[in-house]
């Protein structure tokens, strides 16, 4: 290992990886590092995610980023191929549905003319639509849904792997250590050093932390408002098998979803509205038992005959002022980068983060998406930027 780069990358999970990938294969010439600190990814967002991909937003940023996201994962596993040997997204374009009542159906509407201004694949179905595509489900409070056919969800491990070992072929060097300090002098980067001592000097650091992005910020005296908030997922098995696939389903409250998993058991979860923050890692199986399990059999009553097989637990990024992500150069320290704050959509932003970020770094600007509108200093100017789609 050298001790200079050219530029770090503090976290390895998607959205560091992707960064990392993108600049090698955008022609990035110099030396990158990726500091990572725990090689299994237990507790990282992207392993813990439930791999959903959605062309469903209502800021067109977003609905870009995620636009990208499946231009890239459609064909992610020959993107990704090392030698003959295929990479594992194992995508599933099986649809995302946001249901609708009386309450979310001028939202929903709003945000579909939108999509479809885009060049979304999305369409607006009434009920007896919703009743085809699932005909489990009990429509009698729904108005309609807005159906994505582009959409569907992967395998978030399968994704992280892939970008790590593309990369790694490409050139880009991981370390596996915990970046402890962050040197700046005159408002400039110097290097970084790790837990084990090692210190590295380098022009340039991206702060790819996910929820310690604002424990790595600090390092470097940035303040950013991002918090780790738990989100929990369960995988139950149903009595009832259906003999067609899911699309991914958002009930009416934008809170509970569910889809199927492998051998036809479901995914589910509901965000907890008022959870604080915290690095809480533990499962609650009574949240289930109480909350989830209840609502989602109310939606689908063939789900109240289930058993439950596991639930976990891991972090949203938050950003705690308007929830999107921060993106771009962080405060007047030259050289300090950050992708960090995405909440519920990073892994399928990862493709066009990692590309967005190399094109800034590399030639000074944007040139896939404008990213703009996500930079740290609106929260100076006061352009907050809110999505109304959050899950
Ligand atoms: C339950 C759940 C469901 C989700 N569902 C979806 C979904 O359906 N679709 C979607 O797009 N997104 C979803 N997400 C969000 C998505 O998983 C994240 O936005 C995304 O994975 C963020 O990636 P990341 O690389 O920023 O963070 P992470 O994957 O957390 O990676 C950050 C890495 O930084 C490392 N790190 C931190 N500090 C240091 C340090 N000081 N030194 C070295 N390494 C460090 C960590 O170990 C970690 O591996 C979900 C998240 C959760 C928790």
């Amino acid at each position: 290992m050298k001790k200079i780069y050219d530029i770090v990358v503090i976290g390895g999970g998607v959205i560091g990886s992707s960064i990392a990938y993108n600049l090698v294969n955008d022609g990035f010439d110099g030396n990158i590092l990726v500091i990572e600190k725990d090689p299994s990814y237990q507790f990282a967002s992207t392993t813990l995610s439930a791999g959903g991909v959605r062309e469903q937003f209502s800021l067109p940023e977003n609905i870009r980023l995620s636009q990208y996201g499946l231009s890239i994962f459609e064909n992610f596993d020959e993107i990704m191929d090392l030698d003959g040997d295929p990479a594992h997204a194992e995508f599933k374009q099986h649809g995302y549905l946001f249901l609708a009542n009386e309450k979310n159906w001028p939202m929903i509407r709003k945000n579909y003319e939108i999509q479809k201004a885009l060049g979304a694949h999305v369409s607006l179905l009434p009920v007896d639509d919703l009743r085809k595509l699932i005909p489990h489900m009990l429509t009698d409070d729904l108005i309609g849904g807005c159906f994505g056919s582009r959409d569907g969800y992967l395998d978030p491990y399968g994704v992280l792997q892939g970008y790590i070992k593309k990369g790694k072929i490409l050139g880009v060097e991981y370390l596996y250590e915990e970046v402890t300090g962050i040197e700046v002098t005159r408002k400039k980067i110097e290097g970084v050093t790790t837990d084990k001592g090692t210190q590295i000097r380098c022009g340039i650091v991206v702060n790819a932390a996910g929820p310690y992005a604002s424990v790595v910020g600090k390092m470097a005296g940035i303040d950013l408002p991002v918090d780790p908030v738990r989100k929990m997922a369960y995988v139950f098995d149903p009595k009832i098998k259906f003999d067609y696939d899911l699309p991914l389903v958002i009930d009416t409250d934008g809170l509970l979803y569910f889809r199927h998993e492998s051998g036809k058991t479901i995914l589910t979860g509901k965000s907890i509205h008022d959870e604080q923050p915290g690095y809480n890692f533990e499962w609650d199986r009574d949240y289930f038992m109480d909350v989830v399990w209840p609502q989602v059999a109310e939606r689908v009553p063939t789900f109240d005959t289930a058993k439950l097989i596991r639930g976990w637990a891991g972090l949203y990024a938050m950003n705690r002022l308007d929830g999107n992500a921060i993106i771009g150069h962080i405060g007047d320290i030259q050289g300090l980068y950050g992708a960090v704050g995405f909440s519920g959509h990073g892994l399928q932003q990862s493709p066009a983060i990692g590309k967005c970020v190399s094109e800034l770094i590399q030639f000074g600007k944007y040139q896939t998406i404008d990213l703009s509108c996500f930079s740290f200093g609106r929260f100076k100017t006061g352009k907050l930027v809110f999505e109304e789609e959050m899950v």
